[in-house]
């Protein structure tokens, strides 16, 4: 039983018992909606932001729940407590390399848990699907939040090593809201950083959030690292991002999350338009 700075176990506290009772119920729907394949990827476009032109697409898992939507920042930290994020991130992985055959060659991003990729078998397991659906490793990049709150770094390290070396690349998820530093994206072998939301809207807010940005940006590119900007909601917010040196931009202003059939004909819209 946790205790609280007043000595009073906080477990015998009877909001707090129902609370633990809808997560139990939750916990065991997510186990049935993962064997129900109620967990499915929608895909959102990234933007060369010299061109324009779309190269590639992040997978987002999404729940298709009778009861209302659950939105992944819910159930993903809940997969991760209850040891379920394993098979979801494996079941996510497959789905969107098998949706992603239809817009080859555009890459495919894919969000893994830092308890994935401390887990033995996890780079055996992606290689394994990769096989399974003969799918090129270098079409795809992992993405990684919290390197550094990493359990265990070690592991993670050698899942990262071997992967790189069958041509996988690797993201620094949600740069500047975390505690990922520059020296994360070095000791683990990034090859990308991802610029966080928060810090694309903290531009707007003054030349303190855009010269934070601005810095960062040549951090990361001094290091040879490339950048993408997530969240980018407005032109302003592209043209000063893509001035700082961003390569890639990603957000509604760029293209929304979609299915797979929505991605296909927006696709060929924008191609011609
Ligand atoms: P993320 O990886 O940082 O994904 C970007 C999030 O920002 C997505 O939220 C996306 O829908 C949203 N977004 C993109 N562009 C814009 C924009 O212009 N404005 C605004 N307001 N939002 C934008 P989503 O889909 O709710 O995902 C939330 C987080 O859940 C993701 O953040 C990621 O950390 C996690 N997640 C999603 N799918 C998976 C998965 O399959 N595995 C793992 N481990 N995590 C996942
Ligand atoms: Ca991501
Ligand atoms: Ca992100
Ligand atoms: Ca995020």
């Amino acid at each position: 039983a946790k205790e609280t700075g007043r000595g009073c176990a906080i477990i015998y506290h009877p909001d707090l018992d129902r609370q633990r009772e809808k997560i139990a119920a939750l916990e065991s729907e997510l186990r049935r909606a993962l064997q129900k394949d109620e967990i499915q990827p929608v895909f959102q476009p990234l933007a060369s932001a010299a061109s324009g032109d779309i190269t590639g697409v992040e997978a987002l898992a999404r729940w298709r729940r009778a009861e209302g939507a659950i939105g992944p920042d819910a159930f993903i930290p809940l997969a991760e407590k209850c040891g379920l994020i394993d098979i979801l991130g494996l079941q996510m992985l497959r789905k969107s390399i098998v949706a992603s055959k239809a817009w080859a060659p555009l890459s495919l991003s894919v969000n893994v848990s830092p308890i994935q990729l401390c887990n033995l078998n996890f780079a055996g397991d992606v290689l394994a699907v990769l096989e399974e659906e003969g799918f090129d490793p270098s079409r795809l990049t992992l993405e990684i939040t919290e390197a550094v709150l990493m359990s265990n770094p070690e592991q993670a390290r050698r899942s990262i090593t071997a992967l790189k070396s069958a041509g996988i690349r690797f993201a620094l998820d949600d740069f500047g809201a975390g505690y990922a530093s520059i020296g994360t994206l070095r000791e683990f072998g990034f090859d990308r950083m991802k610029i966080d939301r928060s810090l694309v809207q903290a531009m707007d807010d003054g030349s303190t959030g855009r010269n934070v940005l601005t810095a960062t940006i040549s951090l990361a590119m001094a290091l040879g690292i490339p950048v993408t900007a997530e969240g980018i909601e407005s032109a302003d917010q592209a043209d000063a991002l893509r001035v700082a040196g961003c390569d890639q931009l990603q957000g509604y202003l760029v293209g929304r999350p979609m299915g797979r059939d929505e991605l296909v004909s927006w696709l060929a819209s924008s191609i011609a338009a």
